[in-house]
């Protein structure tokens, strides 16, 4: 596997970054997770676009253009030969001092890794439990911003592998639904569809704004608003969404079953839609 970094490709075991790199010592970075589903890099645009608000809100200089990341993340699959895959495109604040002065980074570190990962059959759902760690609140460190630092959604995994359960889902400060470790989520009752707003400390997924627009199309009401827990218990389907996850039925949260643990109609026919559209909607490779 080779891989992009600072402007060469080299192999998986020479991508070393220096240990003042400020990525490693604080987190003090942007990602993105992307996918490739049959040689098409899904809302590649969206993502660079995301990237580099998220740098921007950390007053991080890229110092390269959109089009230059871009075309880093393409030959990335190319040179792999890669037809489905997962991409993870990272940039660092970069090498500086021990001091966490961002000042002190000339330059960032830029890396692009891509791995082979076949499209989910999503038929499994998956058990959720609700974690008591609350998602980080828009004036401490702003979820809508995709930073390296994933500590807040990782001490929430740590309670879902406790629980035995797939996910966590995290509350904002409000005590409102927020989003999953790595996903967004989506509750269907009585016909309406509902997901948290960005105000709710969650990241503005690709795939959720994807599904959203699909299930517009399919002449569903889409509602985004802030939800309880209750709403969740009570759900007729939930479901999330994200890159790595794409679209997963929850069958249980918190004890509560949801719809006989069952994929429901609308999330079957939304998934089923994402499918088709996914193929389509990106950056062809090749
Ligand atoms: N929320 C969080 C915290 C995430 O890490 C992700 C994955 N990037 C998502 C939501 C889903 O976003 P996307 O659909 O863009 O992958």
């Amino acid at each position: 596997m080779k891989i992009y970094l600072n402007g060469e490709f080299v192999e998986k075991e020479q991508a070393k970054i220096s240990v003042y790199d400020h990525g490693l010592l604080y987190g003090d970075g942007v990602f993105e997770g992307i996918r490739v589903y049959d040689g098409v890099i899904f809302k590649l645009k969206e993502h660079i676009d995301r990237l580099f608000d998220s740098a921007t809100s950390l007053q991080m200089d890229i110092q390269t253009s959109k089009d230059e990341i871009s075309k880093i993340v393409i030959d990335t699959i190319r040179i792999n030969e890669l037809n489905n895959a997962y991409i993870r495109l990272v940039i660092t604040r970069g090498v500086g001092d021990l001091g966490l002065d961002p000042r002190k980074c000339p330059k960032p570190t830029i890396f692009c890794i891509a791995e082979p990962m076949n499209p989910l059959l999503g038929e499994d759902g998956i058990k959720v439990i609700t974690s008591s760690i609350r998602r980080l609140p828009v004036d401490v460190l702003n979820p809508a911003v995709k930073s390296l630092n994933y500590l807040n959604s990782i001490l929430a995994k740590i309670q879902a592998n406790y629980a035995g359960c797939d996910e966590a889902f995290l509350l904002d400060s409000e005590g409102y639904v927020a989003e999953g470790t790595g996903d967004n989520i989506f509750v269907i009752k009585n016909g309406k569809i509902k997901t948290p707003p960005v105000s709710s400390s969650v990241l503005k997924g690709i795939t959720r704004d994807a599904v959203v627009d699909l299930a517009k199309e399919q002449g569903y009401e889409i509602i985004e608003e802030k939800l309880t827990l209750h709403d969740l218990y009570v759900a007729d389907e939930l479901f999330i969404t994200g890159t790595a996850a794409e679209l997963a039925h929850v069958v249980e949260i918190d004890g509560r079953v949801i719809n006989n643990r069952e994929m429901g109609v609308i999330t079957k026919k939304l998934s089923e839609e994402f499918k088709k559209i996914r193929k389509i909607m990106g950056t062809k490779v090749y």
